[in-house]
């Protein structure tokens, strides 16, 4: 770029010169920030979500190209959030996409140190091995003067905040199946 070339790219020159009198368009338009382009624009998919960072339960656009998530904005369509996320749920995306994110199941044995990789199927069968272990262990068939319980004190349910309506019902249901009677949830959306 010649030295004319390089006046005339000046952003106050342009700001001066040009439509753009505020700068806060064109005028501060880099030649390289033109070159680019959005990855909303490029992705071939979006697909309506919530942030499942909190109660909040703003709604998100998440971006898809070659089925990979590439990323995510506010949903202006929501009339709980219109289009706005938080600092957590802006950077959302490294759920998804982040180094650290776990992708498989991990157990730490009674007194172990050190964290070992299990299958799924084998983490599904402990934890229903241990649900089952706790209700007998914390059956009550009747109280002291005899009168019906048919309960278990032994679990509990406790739900998060990003539980569903329609979540926390079919755990509700799940819960009261087995006869357990401590069950509450924190659910906001
Ligand atoms: S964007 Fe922020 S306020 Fe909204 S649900 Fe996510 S964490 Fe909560």
């Amino acid at each position: 770029m010649g030295v004319m070339g390089w006046v005339r790219s000046w952003p106050v020159l342009r700001q001066l010169t040009g439509a753009d009198r505020l700068g806060r368009g064109a005028a501060a338009t880099s030649a390289r920030t033109g070159d680019l382009t959005a990855r909303t624009a490029t992705a071939d998919e979006v697909v309506a979500s919530i942030c499942p960072y909190c109660a909040v339960g703003c709604a998100q656009n998440v971006y898809v190209r070659d089925r990979q998530v590439v990323q995510i904005e506010g949903n202006p369509d929501s009339p709980i959030s219109r289009g706005r996320l938080c600092p957590k749920g802006s950077a959302s995306m490294q759920l998804v996409t982040g180094p650290q994110r776990e992708e498989h199941v991990l157990y730490r044995a009674p007194y172990a140190t050190d964290w070992q990789r299990i299958d799924l199927g084998e983490a599904m069968e402990m934890v229903a091995d241990r649900v089952l272990d706790a209700r007998r262990k914390g059956w009550q068939d009747h109280d002291e003067d005899g009168n019906k319980l048919a309960r278990t004190m032994g679990i509990a349910g406790l739900g998060g905040a990003t539980l569903d309506n329609e979540e926390n019902y079919l755990i509700k249901k799940l819960f009261t199946a087995m006869g357990a009677v401590q069950i509450e949830n924190q659910a906001r959306i």
